[in-house]
């Protein structure tokens, strides 16, 4: 069965998209078969995986409505080796457009259901929201995945963060559970962010991965090129990094 983790963090620009493209090319590497679920009418992962968003006429918002099978929706990263499904700026409807249907809040998790044991891992990009688009994400999902910058009102952030993923498990999806939290954009020579770092620690202990994701450039000019950065510059630190990160999952899960 796929491992189906939800990248999701209210806060914006923490690196959700960032993480999930390059999460997705690094696992793939590693020969897993994985999808990628764009979840964010901005689009950024399906354009980060060299998709692009304007010429698409079927995307996730189609699969949410019911109005079409998720397997016609789905398109190839040639850049990243794995598949998609794409949003663009018409998913932003869905959110109205749900609130009136039954069972809006499991609609991917239905869609997903349909693709049976294609894939070992999907990972689905949310919007920085905690709407109903990601609580499809956390109800389709087994764990939640937690981009963050380690600055101060992170922390605060966190907690409303959590809370959500409580009430879900409480509410919707039992099963939810943190499957890690992962530090972003890091620069070492920053006190604060050490001492953030540290917090963090403390509070989640061996829920923070070991892989930091140092802040490098070839990170942000990768999308520009349509392509994950492994694809752009495999040696680079940024490239590197998500690389390391695939594989301490990798090896999580073969340890449980
Ligand atoms: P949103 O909440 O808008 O969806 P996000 O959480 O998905 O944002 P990203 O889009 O991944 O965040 O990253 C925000 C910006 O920071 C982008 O321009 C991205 O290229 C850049 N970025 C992300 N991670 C890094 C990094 N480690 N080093 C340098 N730049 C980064
Ligand atoms: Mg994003």
């Amino acid at each position: 069965m796929a491992r189906i983790l939800a990248i999701t963090n209210q806060k914006g620009g923490v690196g959700k998209t960032t993480t999930t493209v390059n999460l997705a090319a690094g696992l793939a590497l590693a020969g897993r078969r994985v999808l990628l679920v764009d979840l964010d009418p901005q689009g950024n992962a399906t354009m980060g995986s060299g998709i692009d968003k304007r010429a698409l006429t079927a995307t996730v918002y189609h699969v949410l409505l019911g109005e079409k099978a998720i397997d016609a929706v789905r398109v190839r990263s040639q850049a990243g080796n794995y598949d998609v499904i794409p949003a663009n700026r018409e998913l932003a409807g869905a959110e109205v457009e749900l609130v009136d249907l039954e069972r809006r809040e499991v609609r991917l998790k239905e869609g997903l259901a349909a693709l049976g044991d294609q894939y070992d891992f999907v990972l689905i990009d949310c919007p920085p929201a905690l709407n109903l688009l990601t609580v499809n994400a956390l109800v389709a999902a087994q764990a939640v995945m937690i981009p963050m910058q380690c600055e101060y009102y992170a922390l605060e952030g966190l907690s409303d963060l959590v809370n959500t993923v409580k009430r879900v498990r409480a509410n919707l999806n039992p099963e939810l559970d943190i499957e890690g939290l992962l530090r972003t954009m890091y620069d070492p020579r920053n006190t604060l962010g050490q001492q953030v770092s540290e917090q963090l620690q403390q509070h989640f202990g061996d829920k923070v991965y070991r892989t930091v994701i140092p802040r490098n450039v070839r990170l942000a000019e990768a999308p520009s090129y349509g392509v994950p950065a492994l694809s752009y510059d495999r040696q680079s630190k940024g490239a590197l990094a998500y690389l390391a990160l695939a594989g301490e999952i990798l090896g999580k899960q073969a340890a449980n």
